[in-house]
């Protein structure tokens, strides 16, 4: 395995410089709001925390202590005020304290890990030739690393902070070359970056804010050994910050074992937290039904020329579904582990830019892919994992938007409809009861889930789960679709 000629260092040993990582102080507006305005705004924003001494949330980026040239780069993004994490988040990380951040995908934790990284790495002494990164970012996929880096770029340049991105299936020499150029950042998957530790192409002497991003996707793929062996490497009174959407038992012993004591934030649920500004359809269905029922539904979604990400379970079946939907005449798109990455970067530039307005895709594209104008998920095959699901149907309703997702599910995903269930509950759906038979639930437990409290968003669709059909005028594919429907 990668890294396994790395040692760890033996810290007791080691004379390790001082270094700052408390920069927090509370503004009087924010120490003056009377205490049950803090408890209704958080419980507005379904904030939970967990942990000693919590800071109380900013309402505003003006509660924020961020220098000017960030302040300038939030309103030139338009950011009218913090999420949920973000006000959470960015006092936490300011403070110098390990938190662990559970919310879903496109709750804007990126900056609430980055803004507060931009000063504490301005806190530190400058880098010298052979230093490594103050501020490492470990996420599971290559996508997940550029979109991380989008961010550092926005903000990271204005203050004159560079990073670098190191992910595999990419040039291991560009990414050397990078590396030299003494980033303060660096945004990494864990086997490409064992792969440089061990070659001595960067090292984790300097690093002092360490982030785990998508923590639960990092160890569903495997990725425990590596990230154990990275964090190994980094010295221990380092400030960490570990993002989740779940919190399942691995999370929490990773959290046991690297972050020592800790804040624990929630958004949402405790549990799966899925995005409520997301309207959830659910049709149960026999795989020889889904051909038809992708077809009844794909005009109805098209019409309005918004984005649309179709998911499927395989690389042969991604591109089945992308080639049929050609041949129909739609601007159809599609990416998997199978293609390379240069072409998966131009397919994820051309769905991004408009030139298709379909993109087929195996979980490859489930997390990370921030396209904020997706208006539609759709799963032609239902995931593997109701994790997966979450991570799926949160393409859509990116930052304050709402969207919809769509999913057939057959008897073979029969075990995951009780979850499905719970988790369309707890988000205000209103479920398919067909979705009940199929976990063979009894009444009592279907009623019981029926009487569940829900924060309810009105008259969603019951049985058949799909929108009516638009007027018959508009029932064919979008006109460009011909033109723009070419193989990618
Ligand atoms: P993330 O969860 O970090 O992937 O962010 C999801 C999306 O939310 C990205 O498109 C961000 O640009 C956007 N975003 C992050 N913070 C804010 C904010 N405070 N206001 C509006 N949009 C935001």
């Amino acid at each position: 395995m990668a890294g396994a000629n790395l040692q760890k260092p033996i810290w007791e040993q080691i004379a390790l410089e001082t270094f700052q990582k408390n920069f927090y102080i509370e503004s009087p507006e924010v120490s003056s709001r009377p205490e049950a305005e803090v408890q209704e705004f958080m419980a507005a924003r379904g904030i939970t925390v967990q942990g000693q001494a919590v800071p109380r949330p900013l309402f505003t980026f003006s509660d924020c202590p961020f220098p000017d040239p960030i302040r300038a780069a939030l309103a030139q993004q338009g950011w009218q005020q913090p999420t949920p994490i973000q006000s959470m988040g960015f006092p936490l990380a300011l403070s110098g304290r390990n938190m662990v951040g559970i919310a879903q995908t496109g709750s804007g934790k990126t900056a609430a890990f980055l803004l507060p990284a931009l000063v504490h790495i301005a806190a530190q002494p400058p880098l010298r030739l052979q230093d490594g990164p103050i501020c490492l970012v470990l996420v599971p996929t290559r996508e997940l690393a550029q979109q991380v880096q989008e961010v550092a770029n926005t903000f990271g340049l204005v203050v004159g902070v560079r990073n670098v991105c190191v992910y595999g299936g990419a040039s291991k020499a560009n990414q050397i070359r990078d590396l030299d150029h003494r980033p303060a950042i660096v945004i990494a998957t864990p086997g490409r970056l064992l792969d440089l530790l061990e070659m001595g192409r960067t090292n984790l002497r300097r690093c002092t804010y360490l982030v785990l991003d998508e923590a639960d996707r990092m160890l569903d793929m495997g990725f425990e050994p590596q990230i154990r062996r990275i964090v190994d490497q980094v010295r221990p009174d380092r400030q960490t910050l570990m993002w989740s959407a779940t919190w399942p038992r691995e999370v929490q012993s990773l959290a046991r074992d690297y972050l020592g004591e800790f804040v624990k934030v929630t958004i949402g649920s405790q549990d799966l937290t899925a995005n409520p500004n997301i309207t959830q359809h659910v049709q149960v269905c026999q795989e020889w039904e889904k051909e038809h029922l992708l077809y009844r539904l794909l005009p109805q979604l098209c019409y309005t020329g918004a984005k649309i990400l179709i998911f499927a379970e395989t690389k042969r079946r991604v591109d089945e579904v992308d080639r049929q939907l050609r041949s129909q005449g739609y601007a159809s798109l599609a990416i998997h582990g199978d293609k390379q990455q240069s072409e998966r970067e131009r397919v994820l530039a051309q769905f991004k830019g408009g030139y298709a307005q379909l993109l087929v895709a195996t979980d490859v594209a489930s997390r990370g892919l921030d396209i904020d104008d997706i208006a539609a998920v759709v799963n032609v095959d239902f995931p593997a994992q109701i994790e997966d699901y979450i991570h799926r149907i949160g393409r859509t309703a990116r930052s304050h938007k709402t969207g919809t997702s769509y999913s057939f599910i057959t008897a073979k995903h029969a075990k995951l409809a009780r979850e499905l269930i719970d988790l369309m509950t707890a988000t205000g759906q209103e479920v398919n009861p067909r979705l009940y038979d199929l976990c063979g639930a009894s009444r009592d437990y279907a009623r019981s889930r029926a009487n569940a409290p829900r924060q309810h968003r009105g008259g969603q669709m019951h049985q058949p789960p799909l929108p009516p059909p638009p007027p018959r005028s508009i029932q064919r594919p979008p006109p460009t679709a011909s033109v723009l429907g070419r193989s990618p």
